[in-house]
């Protein structure tokens, strides 16, 4: 008997070729898109090493987790960091990257994340394109926490180097991601000695020997398993309509942010304006004498399948996150999720009203959709 995981034909050049033009597509750009074999963070290092040195200066925008890193790798790649970051429970503004753009004009390089999903807030892409594409800085961007859930047009927007991951609000694969490289992006690469080369970090191997050579021969044997649920992911957004997963992701959101205003006990939204708040996914701040992760066990332990985790690391003790994405971004795991955290408090003896938050999410959730179109 053939085994629907083992026994299958070999991914062709040709269909590797049709994936990454489906994902194009996803993003509306002309720019080459090129699919990594490995979790998100292959192409978000390898972008960076490509195109960072001794001679960059970078501004490196944080609004959480992610931009930290990318600082550390930008520093070890030996470029000049100025870090430019702003409280986890904010966005950045377009106006702060002008500043910061006027106060040290040498900079040729700027980093900033999309959403974050590890912290809850959104940034404002488009407007932040525009001052970045004034000065003329390559323009690196995290749109792995976004992508499905809200636009993301780096054509439009100027990014010079998006990556995105599929295990986020596309609902598919952890082990493959994509970046969307532009032509001066790969004139900057090529211009680095310390570029990687003949590396899995290499983004120009990919360059010369793939998009260069008529993407008709692989570099090495892909992740076939992965690609092929990239594909069907892919093909299950297209079905649904990107704007109606998007809209879905925005519902979420909007549900749970009432939700948790009207069930009370404590419990706050993490970002407080809602317009900085990300759909991919909503955090929550504890009140004090109520430690988050041990809040989302108790939860947990109710509907282990929620879509529920406290923050990493530090944020552990205070903030909650509802990870509505992907197949999450429905009613009943918003629903879920406010029945468990609003049983969880009342264990704890904080008076919560789970009834008003219930109505509250639904009547968000149709609000939120009208809103995201
Ligand atoms: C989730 C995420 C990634 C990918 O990291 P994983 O922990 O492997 O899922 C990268 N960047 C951002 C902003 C993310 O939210």
């Amino acid at each position: 008997m053939t085994h629907p995981f083992l026994d299958l034909a070999p991914l062709t050049a040709a269909r590797f070729a049709s994936i990454e033009d489906r994902v194009a597509r996803l993003l509306s750009t002309r720019q080459d898109v090129v699919i990594m074999q490995g979790e998100a963070l292959l192409p978000l290092e390898g972008a960076i090493r490509a195109t960072a040195g001794p001679g960059t200066t970078a501004l490196n925008v944080i609004t959480g987790p992610y931009g930290q890193t990318f600082g550390d790798w930008l520093r070890d790649c030996g470029a000049t960091v100025i870090d430019l970051a702003v409280p986890f429970h904010t966005a950045v503004g377009a106006e702060q990257i002008r500043d910061a753009l006027a106060e040290h004009p040498e900079i040729d390089f700027v980093s900033l994340v999309h959403a974050e999903a590890a912290t809850g807030n959104t940034n404002p892409v488009a407007e932040i394109g525009e001052v970045v594409k004034e000065h003329g800085a390559l323009f690196y961007l995290d749109a792995v926490a976004s992508v499905g859930a809200e636009p993301v047009l780096p054509d439009v927007w100027g990014v010079d180097l998006c990556v995105i991951g599929a295990q986020k609000a596309m609902g598919g694969p952890a082990g493959v991601s994509a970046v969307s490289v532009s032509e001066r992006a790969w004139t900057r690469m090529a211009a680095n000695p310390r570029a990687p080369r003949r590396s899995y970090l290499s983004l120009l191997d990919w360059k010369e020997r793939w998009v260069d050579g008529g993407r008709k021969a692989l570099l090495h044997a892909p992740a076939q398993l992965e690609m092929l649920a990239l594909e069907a992911c892919v093909e299950r957004i297209e079905a649904e309509g990107l704007e109606n997963a998007m809209a879905r992701h925005a519902s979420a959101a909007a549900a749970t942010r009432a939700g948790v205003a009207a069930l009370g006990g404590g419990v706050e939204p993490y970002v407080h304006e809602a317009a900085q708040a990300a759909p991919v996914a909503t955090t929550l701040r504890t009140p004090s004498g109520v430690v988050a992760s041990e809040l989302v066990a108790r939860a947990l332990a109710k509907d282990p399948a929620l879509p529920l985790a406290a923050g990493g690391g530090a944020l552990a003790g205070e903030m909650i996150r509802v990870n509505h994405y992907g197949a999450d971004a429905t009613p009943g795991a918003v629903r879920g999720s406010l029945t468990a955290l609003g049983g969880a408090l009342a264990e704890q003896g904080r008076t919560v009203d789970l009834a008003g938050a219930l109505r509250a999410a639904e009547q968000a959730w149709d609000q939120g959709a009208a809103g995201a179109r």
